[in-house]
């Protein structure tokens, strides 16, 4: 730490993402993202002119990327904010709403970014415990006082709440803000989107990271109504104007466009997360009942880390988290079939002692 640094930061702990090994290709299933590439309509749009155009700054209002997605959602460009990452839209949410007098409690296992998120902007963390099944406490939420935040389906454990659910914790007070973090909504829940016409204190955030295979090209977008997205434009332009690159916002823009590639492929990763658990479950794991594109599984004849690192010495990248709650887990990206067949094989190889 330097000398010059504030002391506000100087407690900071930041976030760590998974690990993104650039030196051995492992089969990586340690971040969620998409064994497929993107949209080949996304990728033909970066041709020679698309990468020329460099020379010129982006549009600050992502015009065209905004517009995809409001026609895809049937809501209005300005019900929009597009960012690089959903992690800068959730950084936005918690600048604009967030301080000491403006909590946002969340799940107590779920995405590690929002404590830390939480710690920049200086909100203490805030955390309603998940059921004893990992599944979200639903009442716990309908009755919290102050803003809150979740994923659905929920991160780690990719259990899902129904759409009835989120509007009882949306609809119980329009005096707080909810915000419903949808990374993983593609693979099997149902997206929130239409609640943001009805109440003013909804906001719903998503990604092109996961179901549209762009982890790397950093695009997310919250939907909400104008008044709230003026708000985290405001938070925006007072940070970083041309935060989405010319070449994101051409590849989103076809990428959103092509339900048919999305569709594929999303339901490829559904059918082999159901190959996934049915293999894990035969090998005696308890396997949490995740809708997302990974699965949260624990066996009684390893531990998480034992079996991470097993997994990691035979090539094989899978996520563990030093959580006690989560310390016995592994969580696995649904990968293709051909990886998902290399995983379990491993697997077995490691528990039999092959
Ligand atoms: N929310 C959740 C629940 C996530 O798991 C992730 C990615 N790990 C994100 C948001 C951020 O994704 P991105 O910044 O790639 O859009």
């Amino acid at each position: 730490m330097s000398k010059f640094l504030i002391d506000r930061y100087s407690s900071l702990d930041p976030y760590v993402p998974g690990e993104q090994p650039q030196d051995r290709r492992y089969i990586k299933l340690n971040t969620n993202e998409s064994p497929y590439p993107p949209s080949p309509k996304a990728v033909a749009a970066i041709d020679e002119d698309a990468v020329r155009g460099l020379r010129l700054y982006s549009d600050p209002e992502c015009r065209v990327v905004s517009e995809a997605i409001a026609e895809y959602y049937g809501v209005k460009r300005s019900e929009v904010i597009v960012g690089n990452g959903s992690d800068e839209i959730l950084a936005f949410i918690y600048a604009a709403f967030c301080d000491g007098k403006h909590k946002l409690a969340s799940p107590s296992i779920s995405y590690g970014f929002y404590p830390v998120f939480g710690a920049l902007v200086g909100v203490e963390n805030y955390v309603i415990p998940l059921k004893n099944d990992y599944s979200l406490d639903v009442e716990a939420f309908v009755n919290c006082p102050d803003n809150v935040i979740f994923a659905n389906p929920n991160a780690q454990t990719g259990i899902a709440i129904t759409l009835e659910d989120v509007e009882r914790i949306v609809s119980a007070s329009s005096d707080r803000l909810v915000v419903v973090d949808e990374a993983y909504v593609d693979f099997g829940a149902e997206s929130a989107v239409e609640l943001t016409r009805k109440y003013a204190n909804l906001i719903v955030v998503q990604t092109f990271s996961k179901s549209r295979s762009l982890a790397g090209a950093r695009l997310g977008f919250a939907i909400a109504n104008e008044a709230l997205i003026a708000d985290l434009k405001a938070v925006k332009f007072s940070f970083n104007p041309y935060n989405v690159n010319r070449l994101t916002e051409k590849l989103g823009a076809e990428a959103i466009r092509d339900k048919e590639w999305f569709n594929v492929n999303r339901r490829k990763i559904i059918v082999t997360r159901e190959y996934v658990r049915a293999a894990l479950k035969e090998l005696g794991f308890e396997v949490l009942p995740s809708v997302a594109n990974f699965l949260l599984a624990r066996s009684d004849e390893i531990g998480g880390e034992a079996l991470y690192l097993a997994l990691k010495a035979r090539g094989v990248l899978v996520r563990h988290f030093s959580d006690p709650a989560l310390k016995d887990f592994v969580r696995i990206t649904v990968g293709s079939g051909y990886e998902m067949e290399i995983l379990i094989k491993e697997i077995k190889n490691i528990i039999t002692g092959a």
